[in-house]
């Protein structure tokens, strides 16, 4: 059997005070607005490499693993704990028996989630089946972690000291039911036929009605689709966005969950980040800063494991397949071949009038 291998950051990486809110923003990480990429970081201030610049809890989460009833890595369902429910430990499933994901590490936690999670019981106990043996886990997936977004909104409108079902979140306008609106991700940036297939599924599954009284039109949860293809994190046993690549060589691990952040998902990529991220043991998003970060620079973090795709081309290929952009980030531009100078390029441009 082989042994896990856990990344050996620096010990200045290594998060240190961590702080214990739900929910915390370095005071000098400013979201600012490009008038070229848009929402952004940028730090205010000199930034030590080693700084924890934000924690942010999800807004919703869903576990992603195979066999979820004998699985390691299954996550509390309840958002404010989110801790792994170990094998061999007591794990408090659904009275209804919805779904073998749906899974608490106590009672106390399985009591303090049942209104959020009566929002979605009894739709993953019709549609569950039929959605993953017709449209296959990845997009079981995806419909889940909306019905989870709706879900956290409805708990958060039946009780507005309440959002995420807890203690109250410190007065950020993004954060909240808010930060999901102000997510990007509009219909127009992703193709025809996503679209006319996200589209479907939201008249098929996601519609207002008894099973799932959200109140919201059918545009409203495409649009919500589209926002959440565009901004969730898969979350991974080690941090994303390590560089140089260490030695030995090793990724960041199998997936084990994904989840809709609202204030982490500000963070644009690039292939050179300056922010290492790393869910916590309470799926926690934490960035910190791999480097010093000089005062005004923004804060990048990495959209994919950099042991995966190394060179220029498959990185831009990645980027473009999965994230819709050609990415021009400094590493990348550094690494594009110097174009040969053709006799074509100094020929002047025929008039063709
Ligand atoms: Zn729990
Ligand atoms: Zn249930
Ligand atoms: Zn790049």
């Amino acid at each position: 059997m082989s042994e896990v291998v856990y990344i050996t950051v620096e010990p200045s990486i290594q998060l240190h005070g961590a702080p214990t809110q739900p929910y915390w923003i370095h005071p000098q990480l400013i979201d600012s607005i490009d008038p070229v990429k848009g929402r952004q970081f940028r730090v205010s201030d000199h930034i030590p490499k080693g700084t924890c610049l934000l924690v942010d809890r999800p807004y919703a989460a869903i576990p992603v693993v195979d066999e979820p009833a004998t699985n390691e890595n299954l996550t509390c369902s309840y958002p404010a704990c989110n801790r792994r429910v170990a094998l061999g430990t007591e794990r408090f499933s659904c009275p209804n028996a919805c779904i073998d994901d749906v899974a608490w590490c106590g009672t106390t936690c399985r009591d303090l989630d049942q209104i959020r999670h009566a929002f979605e019981c009894t739709w993953l106990k019709r549609y569950s089946k039929p959605i993953r043996s017709k449209r296959g886990e990845y997009e079981f997936g995806m419909l889940w972690l909306i019905i989870r977004l709706l879900a956290t909104r409805q708990v958060e409108v039946q009780n507005p000291s309440a959002s995420n079902g807890s203690k109250p979140f410190p007065p950020v306008s993004k954060h909240g039911w808010d930060g999901i609106n102000m997510l990007c991700g509009s219909v127009e940036t992703w193709s025809h036929d996503r679209v006319r297939n996200w589209s479907t599924l939201a008249k098929k599954y996601l519609q207002n009605s008894t099973i799932l009284p959200h109140g919201l039109s059918t545009d409203r949860i495409l649009h919500l689709i589209c926002q959440e293809e565009a901004n969730s994190f898969g979350l991974y046993p080690r941090e994303t966005g390590v560089f140089p690549i260490p030695t030995p060589f090793v990724d960041r691990g199998e997936q084990f969950a994904a989840a809709v952040y609202p204030t982490a998902a500000i963070a644009n990529h690039s292939c050179l980040p300056n922010l290492i991220h790393k869910a916590d043991d309470q799926g926690r998003m934490v960035f910190t800063a791999s480097r010093d970060i000089n005062k005004g620079e923004e804060c990048c973090i990495s959209y994919f494991d950099l042991t995966q795709y190394t060179d220029l081309t498959t990185r831009r290929q990645h980027l473009k397949n999965s994230f819709r952009f050609t990415c021009k980030c400094e590493r990348c531009v550094s690494e594009e071949p110097v174009e040969e100078t053709s006799p074509w390029n100094t020929i002047p441009m025929m008039d063709m009038e």
